[in-house]
């Protein structure tokens, strides 16, 4: 496993590589993040991971400073897999230029975290055209679990470069929390509330089965858990999984939600 830790050096290692799976990462590796490394290995003939917190994407400066950090740990876990590369580049080598256009998100796609998080989204597709350009993978790989995220850079990317963005299932712990960098920032109780925020949410799923009108019922479930778990609701929305708009219909589509927990945002989609 090479260590990259600058672009010359990455350019200079992947000259000419074909078959290059990426799986761009922030760090605090979890189970989610070897999910994604595991099935890249499958499909690409190499692998890179890259490391990058990447700071555009923070719509709140607190939530930068504190988010976790454990490069070490990182390269332990990283080394168990057979990746071929990490690439732990700097804030100056990613933003080394200023572009000419600025990234704007289209107002139909102005929903969900696009509108809770002002400039996230534009963060996110500003690093992952910065990063693909770099590292000019086949396959990037990214988790549905923040599924607005790969639906966004799938579509941005896929117009850009001749590589193809691979959706990949959520991972989840015991008790059905999916696994983020950020669950390090909670305590056992806040672990155990997000556990029974899972389940209440699945249970709400299978109520939609017989309502006629979804959103206003989502309204009520999203007060009620409000005041059960003392958390504040962003949204919960059934969507569908095409183009994310607002539906009625159960077929393909899911409950997407974004929460605070103690001041820890979370989201997740059933
Ligand atoms: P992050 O380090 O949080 O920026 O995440 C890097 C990639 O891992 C993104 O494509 C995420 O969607 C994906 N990811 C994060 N959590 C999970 C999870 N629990 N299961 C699968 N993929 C995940």
């Amino acid at each position: 496993m090479k260590i990259l830790k600058n672009v010359t050096e990455l350019k200079k290692a992947l000259e000419k590589k074909r078959s290059l799976g990426f799986v761009p990462t922030m760090g605090s590796i979890h189970e989610g993040h070897k999910y994604l490394i595991s099935k890249s290995l499958k499909e690409c003939r190499e692998v890179i991971v890259s490391i990058f917190i990447n700071p555009t994407q923070f719509n709140n400066r607190n939530d930068l400073k504190r988010y976790p950090k454990n490069i070490k740990k990182d390269l332990n876990v990283i080394k168990k897999f057979k990746v071929n590369f990490v690439f732990i580049p700097k804030i100056r080598d990613i933003y080394n230029f200023k572009r000419k256009e600025k990234i704007s998100i289209n107002k139909k796609d102005l929903i969900l975290c696009a509108k809770h998080r002002k400039g996230h989204f534009e963060g996110v597709l500003d690093v992952m055209d910065r990063l693909t350009n770099i590292v000019n993978p086949s396959k990037i790989y990214m988790g549905e679990k923040d599924f607005q995220q790969y639906f966004l850079v799938k579509k941005f990317l896929e117009k850009r470069y001749p590589t193809k963005v691979i959706k990949c299932k959520t991972v989840r712990d015991q008790n059905n929390i999916a696994f983020s960098s950020r669950n390090l920032l909670l305590g056992e109780d806040s672990l155990n509330k997000a556990s029974n925020i899972v389940s209440d949410i699945k249970i709400i799923k299978k109520k939609l089965l017989n309502k006629s009108n979804i959103n206003s019922f989502l309204k009520t479930q999203s007060q009620k858990l409000t005041k059960k778990y003392k958390i504040k609701i962003e949204y919960l929305e059934l969507r569908n999984l095409i183009n994310l708009s607002k539906t009625n219909n159960l077929k393909n589509s899911r409950i997407f939600f974004a929460y605070y927990l103690d001041g820890i945002r979370l989201i997740d989609n059933l």
